[in-house]
């Protein structure tokens, strides 16, 4: 049995882990946590009988205390209950799936306590990176990429340790905006935002994928997974998402990983790492597919993935700048109280108007963070719908 905990069990990724888990029968789920959703929750912990759960409010922990009163549970709350989540002795690997820079602490202890990480919480990287991965490898644990792209990177390096990347091409959907003038973005609704044309994922990043802000989050993330300077790094659009991304070697040779878009593959990939297990689900079907087209990122319209670039030039604590600026923009977009265009207003007036810090340690890149939401939440009340 391979003993696995996860933050974020109740969301899109912590549910296909799940699935996982209940096609595979050798995989054991020793702890779990969740945000708000204590329904789902409680049928999960009855399913899958963790030691250990937590979740966020101390108010919703003494409700599922008495739900769960019968099993043999630990319920705690808030972020010592995330940590004690992250760092429980009885798990192997940790599946962080909690969205947001709230994944950070818990990654990091998790870490300190020698567990691999199955990363889905692509912020944890894009804020700490610097950190993250000097402590992984210090600690001797694995940092198994969950984001698709990032797992197709990683499964075409497999066996290339010794051979040097030239390149890697970050493939894109485009996002159900592609195509699209700034005139034509300035209707857009949630509800269109919200449409992604390929992946089923959940709200926060399915915004971020019609900003292309995502694309600028997984740039970052990928600079640090591959340890790759930004030029080597390349954005191609490949609107039917059947390649999930691409490695180019110093011979010019490419090798690309394809397949159908299902999360459960890159989930399984890390969880079984470096073992290949059958997965049921859609293959692709080369005969129905008749044509994979590629196309470059329109960086102008789409400033999420421009402004990416700028922050990771300027280093430090830019990028959690833009990431902590993107997600407050992205809770009052989610709100309706602010327009899609306003998204990557607010992140490049957040990175022109907040402390940047060099090299910033970890009670640097959580106080930025809270000096960027201090900052938009400033500007909010001062201004309401009409932000800037
Ligand atoms: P969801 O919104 O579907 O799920 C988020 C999860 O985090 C839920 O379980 C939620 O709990 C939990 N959560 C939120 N806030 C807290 C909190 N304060 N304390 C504890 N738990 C909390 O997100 P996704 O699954 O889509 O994304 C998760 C991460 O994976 C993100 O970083 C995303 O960028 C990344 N990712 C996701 C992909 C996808 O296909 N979905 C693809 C690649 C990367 P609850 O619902 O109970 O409130
Ligand atoms: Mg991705």
């Amino acid at each position: 049995m391979r003993k696995i905990a996860i933050l974020g069990a109740t969301g899109s990724i912590g549910t296909q882990t799940l699935d996982i888990v209940r096609a595979q029968g050798d995989l054991q789920v020793t702890a779990m946590a969740a945000g708000h959703n204590i329904d789902l929750f409680e049928t999960q912990i009855r399913e899958f009988l963790p030691h250990l759960v937590s979740v966020w409010e101390e108010g919703d922990a003494l409700d599922l205390k008495t739900r769960i009163a019968d099993l043999n549970v630990k319920v705690v709350s808030g972020m010592d209950g995330l940590l004690a989540v992250a760092c429980d002795p009885d798990s192997e690997i940790l599946v962080t799936a909690v969205v947001g820079m709230i994944g950070l602490q818990p990654t990091v202890a998790a870490i300190q306590s020698g567990k691999n990480i199955a990363l889905a919480n692509k912020e944890t990287l894009v804020t700490a990176g610097h950190l993250i991965m000097p402590m992984a490898k210090e600690y001797n644990v694995q940092i198994l990429p969950v984001d698709s792209e990032h797992s197709a990177i990683f499964q075409a390096l497999n066996g290339e340790n010794s051979n040097k990347i030239d390149k890697i091409l970050l493939t894109a959907s485009g996002g159900p905006f592609r195509g699209k003038t700034r005139e034509e973005l300035s209707k857009v609704t949630l509800a269109d935002a919200l449409k992604h044309p390929n992946w089923s994922m959940g709200k926060k990043i399915t915004v971020d994928s019609a900003t292309l802000v995502n694309k600028g989050l997984e740039v970052m993330e990928a600079k640090w997974l591959f340890g790759v300077d930004l030029p080597q790094i390349q954005v191609v659009v490949q609107p039917q998402s059947v390649i999930h991304s691409m490695v180019q070697f110093v011979d010019g040779s490419i090798i690309a990983q394809l397949g159908t878009p299902d999360m459960r593959l890159p989930i399984q990939y890390a969880l079984y790492y470096p073992k290949r297990k059958s997965l049921a689900g859609d293959r692709l079907d080369f005969a129905a597919l008749t044509s994979i087209t590629f196309e470059a990122p329109d960086t102008q319209t789409f400033r999420g993935l421009a402004l990416a670039y700028e922050a990771m030039k300027s280093g430090g604590s830019m990028p959690t700048i833009y990431n902590a600026a993107n997600e407050a923009a992205v809770a009052l977009f989610l709100e309706e109280k602010i327009s899609y265009l306003q998204i990557t207003e607010i992140i490049e007036a957040c990175m022109k108007s907040c402390t940047w810090i060099p090299a910033p340690k970890l009670t640097e890149i959580l106080s930025t963070e809270a000096e960027v939401r201090e900052w938009v939440a400033m500007k909010t009340d001062l201004h309401g719908s009409n932000y800037i």
